[in-house]
């Protein structure tokens, strides 16, 4: 239906968005501002501006405030305003198009750094095999990658001989994706539990109720199975002056920042306790595998990570 020509000639939109009053780990009130601006202000005016995009934000994102805050009660830290459920879907179907996103990817992928990743995954293939031995009683292990993307760790997964699901809420990235069970919703992947183990690579960052959410997956992990976190680590980053903290904090994308501390205790609160991973190598290199002994011989004084591995109670 064709809109009569004085609705055509609309007001610029605004983006929407909500307020997070209550601390998204502990549930507190008692938060403190860290910093605070405008989406069209200062670095993060320009860091938007210098990102891919293909409907362009900025025009809707006019006069709004973003505020980053940290729990007085357990130091967690995340931003205080959130695009409401309607336009974080716009951003995701035409801000954050596919061919933005390729255009980011190209910018940030080498040879070097897809080999690096691919050695990672396997590591982790190979901890998680080890740690659910005793919980499988001879079974292949059943993992559940939530906020998979395009399946990288799960393809890996399936080539051990892993039973592997992904979720993904993005369209895009499940149409070219490189493994193929990969559902869009929780809903879907409830008849293939209980999972052996759950894995949340760079995912708990973006989401609006990360607690609620590790509920609702907790809930599809055998007792015992294993649970691996891995976030940016967000320690010491109070604001957004450089294009690192933007990167990490990026107050429409990365709207929740973990340190060590803070991931562990989420986790200790959903009723995981974290165990030290096996050690593996995935190398030809010996001087790497002794680097990987010694820090793991060193791991209680090294510095803590937000790469870690839990059991479920
Ligand atoms: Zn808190």
């Amino acid at each position: 239906m064709e809109l009569p020509q004085a609705q055509q000639t609309s007001v610029p939109q605004i983006a929407v968005f909500i307020e997070r009053c209550t601390c998204i780990n502990c549930g507190g009130d008692n938060l403190i501002e860290l910093s605070a601006g405008r989406f069209d202000e200062g670095a993060v005016q320009r860091f938007i501006a210098e990102d891919p995009w293909g409907e362009n934000p900025a025009p809707f994102l006019k006069g709004k405030p973003w505020s980053y805050v940290a729990c007085q009660n357990c130091g967690q830290a995340f931003h205080r305003y959130i695009l409401d459920p309607e336009w974080n879907e716009r951003r995701f179907s035409k801000w954050m198009t596919q061919e933005a996103i390729e255009v980011f990817e190209k910018s940030i992928k080498t040879p070097e750094r897809e080999f690096q990743k691919a050695t990672v995954f396997t590591t982790h293939v190979l901890k998680i095999e080890q740690l659910t031995r005793a919980i499988r009683g001879g079974q292949a292990p059943r993992v559940l990658d939530f906020g998979c993307g395009y399946g990288g760790f799960l393809s890996m997964c399936s080539m051990y001989g892993f039973e592997a699901y992904g979720v993904d809420r993005a369209a895009a990235k499940r149409d070219h994706g490189v493994y193929d069970k990969i559902f869009a919703e929780i809903g879907d992947v409830i008849d293939k539990a209980p999972f052996h183990a759950l894995t949340l690579f760079e995912v708990l960052e973006h989401l609006d109720e990360p607690y609620n959410l590790m509920v609702e997956l907790g809930a599809l992990l055998v007792t015992g199975g294993i649970l691996v976190l891995e976030t940016p680590n967000c320690t010491g980053i109070h604001s957004i002056k450089t294009q690192s903290d933007y990167r990490k904090i990026h107050p429409l994308d990365h709207i929740n920042g973990f340190t060590p501390k803070t991931l562990k205790c989420f986790a200790q609160r959903l009723g995981f306790e974290p165990v030290s991973p096996p050690i593996s190598y995935v190398t030809c290199n010996p001087k790497k595998i002794v680097k990987s002994l010694a820090k793991s011989l060193l791991s209680p004084v090294m510095k803590p990570t937000t790469q870690l591995y839990f059991r479920k109670l």
